[in-house]
């Protein structure tokens, strides 16, 4: 379990080795593929190690949790994605603290992050969450519907709309991985169609991460390849 400094270190490294290879392997410029550290229920310290091994994007799941990390680690060294679900009455802290949202899936919660985002920061960075396998329990617009939400994004001047974010349903099996990925780089480019500000892909974890550089990932999502397993919340 990586937890030391030199271990999250080596840990980074091996991960930042292994999305480099498989750029070449699928012909993709590596620089094109962004890694997103998760840190979600990790101490500071181990965030403070992953930053001294050259990490700036973090990723928090938790509302509170993320707000009180950046107090303490602030903005200046790192940038910070919120990847988690978002109950609409915590739009606001996240929005007044965070750079990146992953997880935008309904009106409500994007006009929320929009009217709270303060006068002094740019723009909002926003994927729209994608429940591309239309798994009952999970976050994510429907993929019929995601269109429709961007158009309602696009209004907000206090959102920049970047792309897509998605969790596909577990799977052990490649060839279905890449399929699930496909089809959300299929919607992401028919949104790229229209709105020219999207660049982003958000998809892939430590245990699919192979999958997603196949299909176009320019964010990938990893957390226990770097910080080690989690306990049980
Ligand atoms: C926890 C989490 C990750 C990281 O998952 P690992 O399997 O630990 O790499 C990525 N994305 C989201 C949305 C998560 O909640």
């Amino acid at each position: 379990m990586s937890n030391s400094t030199n271990e999250i270190s080596e840990a980074l490294k091996t991960v930042r080795t292994d999305i480099t290879r498989l750029a070449e392997k699928y012909d993709r410029d590596p620089d094109t593929i962004n890694l997103l550290a998760v840190s979600k229920t990790k101490p500071v310290e181990q965030i403070k190690a992953a930053s001294a091994s050259g990490q700036i994007a973090f990723g928090e799941n938790y509302p509170d949790e993320g707000v009180e990390k950046i107090g303490v680690l602030g903005k200046e060294s790192f940038e910070w994605h919120f990847i988690g679900a978002i109950q609409s009455r915590k739009a606001a802290g996240i929005t007044q603290h965070f750079d990146w949202v992953h997880s935008v899936d309904r009106l409500k919660v994007a006009s929320r992050l929009a009217m709270s985002r303060p006068a002094n920061l740019p723009a909002l960075q926003i994927c729209l969450q994608v429940n591309i396998d239309n798994e009952p329990s999970k976050s994510g617009v429907a993929p019929e519907q995601i269109l429709e939400l961007a158009e309602q994004c696009a209004q907000f001047e206090q959102l920049n709309l970047r792309g897509v974010m998605a969790i596909p349903k577990p799977q052990t099996d490649f060839k279905l991985q890449r399929d699930a990925f496909r089809r959300v780089r299929e919607l992401q480019e028919s949104l790229k169609q229209q709105f020219p500000t999207v660049d982003t892909l958000s998809m892939g974890m430590s245990a699919d991460l192979e999958a997603a550089i196949a299909e176009g990932a320019t964010i990938v999502r990893v957390g226990t390849a770097i910080f080690g397993a989690r306990a049980t919340r």
